[in-house]
C-alpha cells in the first residue's frame, strides 16, 4: 500500500495498483472508504469542481457491504464525462 492524498476528499489515503497492471488504483480512504479509479480518470476528478468530488465521496461511502465504487470516464464529443457504478468488491481484490 502506498500513501497519497485522496483524489475525492483530499485526506491522506492509501492505494494499491491492481495486480494485473498499473491501472486502476484501489483506494482505501478513512473518509471515503473504498473505491477504484484509473489514473486518467483520477486526473479528471482532481480537476473537477469540489461538488463533484464530494458527490463521488458520498457515493463511495454509501456503497453497500460487498460493493465497491468504480469511477470511470467516457469521452463525449469534446468533453469527458465522469461516471461511477457499484461493482462487487470481490472483482477488485
Ligand atoms: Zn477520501
Amino acid at each position: 500500500m502506498r500513501d497519497q492524498k485522496c483524489p475525492l476528499c483530499g485526506h491522506m489515503a492509501q492505494f494499491q495498483f491492481m495486480p494485473y497492471g498499473k491501472d486502476p488504483k484501489r483506494f482505501t480512504c478513512p473518509t471515503c472508504h473504498l473505491f477504484v479509479i484509473s489514473q486518467v480518470t483520477e486526473k479528471l476528478v482532481v480537476e473537477s469542481p469540489e461538488k463533484y468530488r464530494l458527490s463521488f465521496s458520498m457515493a463511495s461511502k454509501n456503497a453497500e457491504r460487498g460493493q465497491i465504487l468504480h469511477i470511470i470516464h467516457k469521452d463525449k464529443e469534446n468533453t469527458k464525462e465522469i461516471m461511477w457504478q457499484y461493482e462487487p468488491e470481490e472483482n477488485w481484490t
